[in-house]
């Protein structure tokens, strides 16, 4: 299932069979908060345990799964009750043979993840530059659950082993804005941006410290943006 997720873990050498018995690997499983439609008002409801399969273009959800799970899941005239403990927890519709869970429209949901989990999405861009876009709006629905961070990210700690420090302008000091700007590039990424780019890449303004991020498509594209 693709989705917002939070306490998201990647696996190996995990895979799901298909319907036409093939089998597609599992990138990853978390907990997925989907925002469902009931009796006309919209709830939150989280599932555990969802495997991450970046092949399947939908998001599907085993009857055989939530049965065991102890949910009762009953279908009648193009409808669809999943019943937890006796109470209502989501309803369907049939649309083309397929049952769709009813729920809110995505833009109504902020994406909303651990501040971690950001710095994580956003290419291990520094914590401080994740909260100032948080503060200041940049991003549509960009909300953190939580400010916490790990002490110890091993991606960030084996970046910092490998860079070498980045020389000054012919040892000039920079006095202005824009006079010097630094720029890397990043990937390609297991997962796209939400706007397609593979790669990412970074901006900063050596005077100010103000730093842009960019999801470039491909990495020829990163002096154009
Ligand atoms: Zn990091």
């Amino acid at each position: 299932m693709r989705g917002c997720s939070d306490f998201y873990r990647q696996t190996t050498g995990r895979s799901v069979t298909m319907g036409d018995k093939g089998s597609a690997a599992t990138a990853g499983v978390g907990a997925v908060v989907l925002n469902v439609i009931v009796h006309g008002k919209t709830r939150k409801i989280k599932l555990e345990k969802v495997l991450h399969v970046p092949t399947i273009g939908f998001n599907l959800m085993s009857v055989g799964m939530m049965e065991e799970r102890g949910a009762e899941v009953s279908f009648k005239g193009g409808n669809t009750i999943i019943k937890i403990s006796y109470n209502v927890a989501a309803c369907g519709t049939r649309k083309s043979g397929l049952y769709h869970l009813d729920m809110a429209a995505l833009s109504d949901i902020a994406a909303v993840a651990s501040l971690q989990h950001w710095h994580e999405r956003l290419g291990h861009v520094n914590v401080t530059g994740v909260k100032r876009m948080i503060k200041n709006k940049d991003i549509d629905g960009l909300e953190c659950s939580s400010m916490a961070v790990n002490d110890v990210c091993e991606p960030c700690m084996n970046e910092k082993a490998a860079m070498t420090p980045m020389p000054r302008a012919g040892g000039i000091r920079v006095t202005k804005r824009l006079q010097l700007v630094h720029s890397d590039l990043g990937g390609p990424m297991s997962e796209p941006s939400r706007g397609g780019g593979l790669y990412f890449g970074t901006f900063t303004d050596d005077f100010s410290r103000w730093t842009d991020v960019v999801f470039p498509q491909k990495k020829s594209d990163l002096l154009s943006e």
